[in-house]
């Protein structure tokens, strides 16, 4: 829009400073950083600026203090527009869901606008949806494989490599006969593991040594090459295959590089070099060229442990569930609501 329109004009922006709280402080507050710009750039043209955020989940259980009465309602919806005369969506994590201020408020606007981090995130994310630069790495790690398949399910035509870490890379190696000993397995997602393999079965690289101990509480730990012994769980990727997957992301310098993930439960140090290592090669990687982008809450979590700063990546994507449902194709109904006016 125009710079002069703004003036005096109320403009509703939705924001996400759904941060993590604990003992009243905050935990990580890139989600509030991230709107700086946006609220910046109206408040210097001289509009007047309204945010609205969530924060944290309703208690479902009592049914008076849930908002989901209210989270599509028609009622609500123009209350909130009759707020402003310009509406502003710059919460990409919230866009997948067709809550009021996301999506229902929207009708009742004439100008509605993507904010800067909702604009960065929707290119960057289309850029590896549909033309990544080649060659294409993917590397996913953490424990939710569920949440993942949709996004694999679009993205690995296109990938060239596939590196698995973390808990789900259990699953594929027991889909291939590997013994996994007692290590995190998704049974209900075996199957499509199983097909994954036998599709892309050349693309995908697994661990093949581990860092293995008896139980999480379990202080003493060895490292396993191959076979992961009856008894035993697999906590992190070892030595060598850091080494293969660091390779892998660090080396080339071109490219495009997608990481979801931790490689191993990184929140204990003792198992926490294996995502480090990742992080730090994602850095190398950023700095010789290559363009990359790391999504996901532990992921970055596991970055800020790892001493890499945002600036030592391409695009954070700080869209959490909202990101992998992008990248899998699904609709974004805040996303759609700004771009047909
Ligand atoms: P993200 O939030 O980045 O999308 P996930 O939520 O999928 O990542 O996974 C992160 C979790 O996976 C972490 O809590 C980590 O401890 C756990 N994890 C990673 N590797 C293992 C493993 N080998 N065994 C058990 N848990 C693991
Ligand atoms: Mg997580």
């Amino acid at each position: 829009m125009d710079d002069l329109q703004y003036y005096g004009k109320r403009v509703f922006v939705r924001v996400d400073f759904n941060v993590s709280i604990h003992d009243g402080r905050i935990g990580e507050d890139y989600r509030i950083r991230m709107a700086i710009p946006t609220i910046e750039y109206l408040a210097k043209r001289g509009a007047k600026v309204i945010l609205g955020s969530h924060l944290g989940r309703p208690i479902s259980r009592d049914q008076n203090k849930s908002l989901e009465p209210v989270a599509n309602d028609v009622e609500f919806s123009q209350k909130l527009a009759e707020l402003a005369d310009i509406y502003v969506n710059d919460a990409f994590s919230t866009s997948h869901r067709r809550h009021a201020s996301t999506f229902g408020a929207t009708e009742y606007f004439d100008t509605r606008l993507a904010g800067f981090s909702l604009k960065k995130e929707v290119e960057y994310l289309t850029m590896i949806k549909e033309n990544p630069h080649k060659p294409f790495t993917l590397i996913v790690g953490g424990s939710k494989i569920k949440d993942k398949i949709g996004a694999l399910e679009s993205l690995l035509p296109k990938a060239d490599k596939l590196l698995v870490g973390g808990a789900a890379a259990y699953t594929f190696l027991k889909a291939k006969g590997v013994r996994t000993g007692d290590s995190q397995i998704d049974e209900e997602h075996f199957n499509w593991v199983t097909k994954a393999l036998s599709v892309y079965g050349e693309k995908i690289f697994l661990p093949n040594d581990h860092i293995i101990s008896s139980s999480p509480t379990d202080t003493s730990f060895s490292v396993v090459k191959g076979d992961i012994p009856d008894g035993m769980v697999a906590y992190d990727i070892g030595n060598d295959t850091s080494r293969r997957f660091s390779t892998e992301v660090g080396g080339s310098g071109i490219g495009t590089v997608f990481w979801n993930g931790p490689m191993g439960m990184f929140e204990k140090g003792q198992y926490a070099n294996g995502t480090i290592n990742i992080a730090k090669s994602m850095a190398l990687a950023f700095w010789r060229g290559t363009k990359t982008l790391v999504g996901g809450g532990d992921t970055l979590e596991a970055m800020k442990i790892a001493g890499v700063s945002e600036s030592e990546v391409s695009h954070v994507s700080a869209g959490g569930g909202a990101t992998l449902r992008f990248l899998a194709g699904d609709g974004m109904p805040g996303v759609q609501a700004i771009q047909n006016p």
